[in-house]
């Protein structure tokens, strides 16, 4: 018998998940069945998710550090930065823009009563910081103890050990080259642990879907149709034109092709809505189906995974507008501006795990005046949204990848 592809088995079970939820659903709450259902879905949803973080940060640990020390001996390490960390910021930018305009056009929120949601916004204590709170934090949190971030999966402080012990490596030249090649062989075998989780995929993202579809507040998302269309129409429009463009113009991929080789990722982080759980699996993607160097993606992706969040970047943004269109509040150029910048370091800001972005939310909102327990409206449709703004984050960072390796090795042509 022909074996079934892992993309077709991903298939069926987004196809599965989807339709035992509406079942689950339909059944209502007390049904035995729904609730045995449900149980075993969060199970093997969040064993899918355990999987996936035991192997998140020993491979964002040596794929970094690998991928420095081989650039490093390339001598390609500034180009790859300047071009990774400018394609983020580009990437941001249009997102943001993307989502103030759209909001600006369609003007969520309006003719919809703030009182309508007071119960919800008293019980929330949102925990407040300021811009430069916000930024000494986000600082500090670069530099940890590298054994206690390990431990305790905090990825960017991860990353810039990982980032420091790759360029040390190759300062040290020879004299470490037993190192590397330990390194490498470690990121080899954890690579290989990633493709036997992959083949449970199906399964997880079936019993991930099944619990997000079964769980839905029905009614409240019905009265916040239109933000919710506005929101998931511009994430769309992000994700499925302005990326696909520029991963077209630059390197000549067409759209079909590059999902053809993402979707893997793009399934799963709608499914976990956590780009560091997605992390794993995009990496795979990446070296794998889009052809991009280890080198490159194994340096690109792992940063990309906590810094460049188009989805959460527009949605920040987006959501803002809405707050104040709610709260009948008319936002002038200035504060837009504000808006802009704010959400842009709430994005680079928020950990890729789920809901993060409503965290630094409060901060964009805070910036301009706005209530941050407005943040309590929000979250209970955040596990739906979510879903869209993580899937638009990982489908940046391959973007970014396919780029900065088309930018980087053009350079190189050139020189
Ligand atoms: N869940 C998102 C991510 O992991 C972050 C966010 O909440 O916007 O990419």
């Amino acid at each position: 018998m022909k074996k079934i592809s892992l993309n077709t088995q991903i298939l069926f079970g987004v196809l599965a998940g989807i339709t035992l939820g509406l079942a689950f659903s339909g059944l209502g709450e007390e049904s035995a069945v729904a609730q045995t259902g449900l149980y075993i879905a969060g199970l093997v949803g969040a064993l899918f998710i355990d999987l996936l973080k035991m192997v998140l940060i020993p491979l964002v640990f040596t794929s970094i550090a690998v991928g420095v020390a081989n650039l490093r001996a390339h001598r390609q390490m500034h180009a790859v930065w300047k071009a990774t960390l400018g394609f983020f910021v580009f990437s941001m930018v249009l997102a943001i823009a993307l989502g103030l305009t759209a909001a600006n056009l369609f003007r969520p929120g309006e003719g919809l009563q703030f009182a309508m949601f007071q119960d919800a916004m008293q019980g929330f204590d949102a925990k407040r910081m300021s811009l430069p709170e916000f930024f000494a934090h986000f600082l500090h949190s670069l530099f940890q103890n590298p054994f206690s971030a390990l431990a305790r999966g905090d990825i960017l402080a991860v990353v810039v050990f990982a980032l420091l012990l790759g360029i040390a490596l190759v300062v040290g030249g020879e004299r470490y080259s037993n190192i590397i090649v330990l390194l490498r062989e470690l990121l080899e075998l954890v690579l290989m642990l990633v493709d036997w989780i992959m083949r449970l995929a199906p399964l997880g993202i079936m019993a991930l879907l099944l619990q997000l579809v079964a769980t839905q507040d029905t009614a409240l998302l019905a009265t916040l149709i239109k933000f919710i269309a506005v929101v998931v129409g511009t994430t769309l429009l992000h994700g499925a034109v302005v990326l696909t463009l520029i991963v077209y113009l630059v390197t000549g991929m067409t759209p079909l092709k590059f999902w053809r080789g993402a979707r893997e990722a793009l399934v799963t982080a709608f499914a976990t809505s956590s780009s560091s759980a997605t992390l794993p699996i995009t990496l795979r993607c990446a070296e794998q189906h889009l052809h991009v160097k280890r080198d490159i993606a194994g340096f690109v992706i792992p940063l990309g995974a906590t810094l460049n969040m188009d989805g959460t970047a527009l949605y920040e943004a987006a959501a803002a507008l809405f707050v104040a269109n709610l709260a009948g509040i008319e936002l002038n150029l200035m504060q837009q501006m504000i808006v802009f910048l704010t959400a842009m370091l709430g994005a680079m800001g928020a950990p890729g795990i789920p809901s993060a972005g409503m965290v630094t939310m409060v901060m964009v909102l805070q910036s301009v005046g706005l209530p941050a327990e407005a943040v309590a409206i929000l979250l209970p449709l955040d596990r739906l949204l979510d879903g869209f703004r993580t899937a638009v984050n990982v489908e940046g960072d391959m973007v970014g990848s396919l780029v900065v390796q088309k930018w980087v090795g053009s350079e190189r042509v050139n020189r």
